[in-house]
């Protein structure tokens, strides 16, 4: 079976290759902040996470987003973002359901 080709990204965390959908964007936008960015489609340099806490916690830990934005993030900055990552992770989980592979 010829499995079909899905555009896929690595977790800064985990190092795991993942299928977009699977995985929270992390975006730096052009005025240096860090937003979750469920769209996908925010400007700025993107770091991708897997969907779940544990990923988070383990970038936190290993300042894997510093090394993915190339810049220094700041532990609060890493707090202010876990509290989103929790807060965006049923709304993320809802929307995988429906969401479309763009190819
Ligand atoms: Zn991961």
């Amino acid at each position: 079976m010829k499995p079909r080709k899905i555009p896929l990204r690595k977790c800064v965390a985990c190092q795991e290759m993942k299928a977009k959908k699977e995985l929270i964007r992390v975006v730096k936008t052009p005025n240096d902040e860090l937003l979750i960015d469920l769209s996908g489609k925010k400007a700025g340099r993107g770091a991708y996470l897997c969907g779940k806490q544990s990923c988070f916690k383990l970038a936190k830990k290993s300042r894997a987003l510093d090394r993915a934005l190339k810049s220094p993030v700041s532990p609060d900055i890493y707090d202010a973002l876990e509290q989103d990552f929790i807060k965006v992770e049923d709304e993320f989980i809802a929307g995988k359901e429906t969401m479309v592979d763009d190819e």
